[in-house]
């Protein structure tokens, strides 16, 4: 008798249960091919240091990611401090909203592995459209997976960090829980006072944000 199996992979699901195996080896792969550092990847699916840099070998030719994984603090995930860093801060609410609606959309606790993963593919899908418009080698802003790591550690972690709605262009943004969200201006109406002269590319990412956190 086949046996169903969720498309996720729930927390209780461990790595030595025969039914998960092929999810676990699934998540090794993808968070390799992305990138993810090797202690992240060793935390969420159980794998050893070996048989991770193994699978680096195999799949990119290259040694694994090692290192201590990014340490910002919260608040650099939410204040814009310049019109640059604006466009960063809004990718940065790209992927927590994404991260947060998967997360409330399965009633299951998930791996945490398995839903960053989840959520930066849903991520990379959502501005794949800006990033081909600006062409080949454009120097588009994409966020590092591992840092996106970061971030949903105040997220859902210490939730030091949350989404608000705002009340002027109606995007999802990051806001620091501690001080009054009030305060805290979106990024999206920070790059529209900014980028007095609009940048085709610019536009483009304020409508697909508008759309996709709708
Ligand atoms: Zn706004």
């Amino acid at each position: 008798m086949r046996q169903h199996i969720a498309p996720y992979l729930p927390a209780s699901a461990t790595c030595e249960d025969p039914r998960w195996t092929a999810h676990y080896e699934r998540l090794i792969n993808s968070m390799v091919l992305f990138g993810v550092k090797l202690k992240i990847i060793a935390k969420y699916t159980g794998a050893s240091s070996r048989t991770i840099s193994q699978r680096h070998k195999d799949l990119i030719q290259k040694t694994a990611a090692q290192g201590r994984i990014p340490n910002s603090e919260p608040k650099s995930f939410t204040i814009p401090k310049d019109r640059v860093n604006a466009e960063e801060v809004l990718h940065y609410s790209l992927f927590a909203s994404c991260y947060n609606r998967i997360e409330s959309g399965i009633s299951e606790v998930l791996n945490r592995g398995w839903l960053l993963v989840a959520a930066y593919e849903t991520y990379l899908q959502m501005t794949e459209g800006m990033i081909s418009k600006l062409g080949p080698g454009s120097a588009a802003y994409r966020l590092n997976i591992n840092k996106a790591f970061g971030l949903t550690t105040y997220l859902s972690g210490t939730k030091e960090l949350a989404l608000k709605r705002c009340n002027q262009c109606g995007i999802e943004h990051l806001y620091l829980t501690s001080a009054e969200p009030e305060h805290q201006e979106c990024p999206m109406c920070r790059i529209a006072r900014l980028s007095k002269d609009s940048h085709p590319a610019i536009t483009h990412e304020v409508e697909l944000a508008k759309q996709s956190t709708k």
